[in-house]
């Protein structure tokens, strides 16, 4: 029975585009139909295999960011410059392309709707991915775990499921942000990184012992990772999840 599992996660599905949404001017939300698709959990990813005519093919890593419903998932790809993969699928892929994809993948970094515990979730860009997935799911299971998310973006046009965001936030989320290059007209502060004061001022105190999730490009996890413990959380309950660059 695991074995079949595992076998199964590591099968190339067949998968379907059937629809596009612009998140950013340089991220887009692709629905994709996956044939056979076994459900997955908030916070898992799947691997997409692109292949050129030539037999080429590169294979990425992409984060769910859709609640299990049937045979669809949603992911959010930004778009690298002289990126190989982004590029093509968050501009240049359509409504019925074909694509590949393996999984669900991954086990530590995932919420659960048994868990009751606070929940301190800390997204640097698109790594706001999974942890939309994990307040999806919160939502999706009526769950009375409290959540809090701390979202790191460069600019305010950055931000990726904007509505979304300021719907939960009106609807009790507490959200809290951090700009690094530009800030909103009358922000009270000139654009920062996270820091330990913001992470004090805006995140569950060590003692309430929340599971921490951070997801970003790798840099920006280490340093939130080593604030989070270094404030007095621990370690075990600091979830990462590492999107790569520097
Ligand atoms: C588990 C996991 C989940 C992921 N989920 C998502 C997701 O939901 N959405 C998403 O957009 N991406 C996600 N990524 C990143 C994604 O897999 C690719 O790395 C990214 O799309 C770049 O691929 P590329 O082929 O365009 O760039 P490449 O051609 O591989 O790289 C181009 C350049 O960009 C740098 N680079 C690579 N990745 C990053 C990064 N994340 N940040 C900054 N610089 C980078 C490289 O070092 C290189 O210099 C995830 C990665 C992992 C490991």
């Amino acid at each position: 029975m695991a074995r079949a599992a595992v076998l199964g996660r590591l099968t190339w599905r067949v998968a379907t585009v059937t629809a596009l949404r612009d998140e950013t001017a340089t991220a887009r939300t692709l629905t994709l139909d996956v044939a056979d698709w076994p459900g997955h959990a908030a916070g898992q990813h799947v691997d997409i295999r692109l292949t050129a005519p030539d037999g080429y093919s590169a294979v990425r890593s992409y984060s769910i960011a859709s609640v299990a419903a049937g045979n669809r998932i949603d992911v959010t790809v930004e778009q690298l410059v002289n990126g190989e993969v982004s590029p093509y699928l968050a501009r240049v892929v359509g409504v019925g392309d074909p694509l590949e994809v393996r999984g669900p993948i991954g086990g530590w970094f995932t919420w659960r709707p048994a868990q009751s515990e606070p929940v301190q979730l800390v997204a640097g860009g698109s790594g706001i991915v999974p942890l939309m997935a994990m307040l999806r799911a919160r939502s999706a299971a009526a769950s009375a775990a409290p959540f809090r998310l701390l979202y790191s973006t460069r600019r305010p046009e950055s931000v990726i499921y904007r509505d979304e965001l300021r719907a939960r936030a009106a609807d009790s989320l507490p959200l809290s942000w951090a700009y690094t290059r530009a800030v909103p007209e009358g922000w009270p502060r000139p654009p920062a990184r996270v820091d330990a004061a913001l992470l004090a001022g805006v995140t569950f105190a060590p003692d309430e012992r929340p599971t921490c999730y951070v997801c970003g490009p790798t840099a920006f996890v280490e340093t939130v990772a080593d604030l989070l413990v270094g404030a007095g959380h621990d370690a075990r309950r600091v979830r990462t999840e590492r999107f790569g660059g520097s």
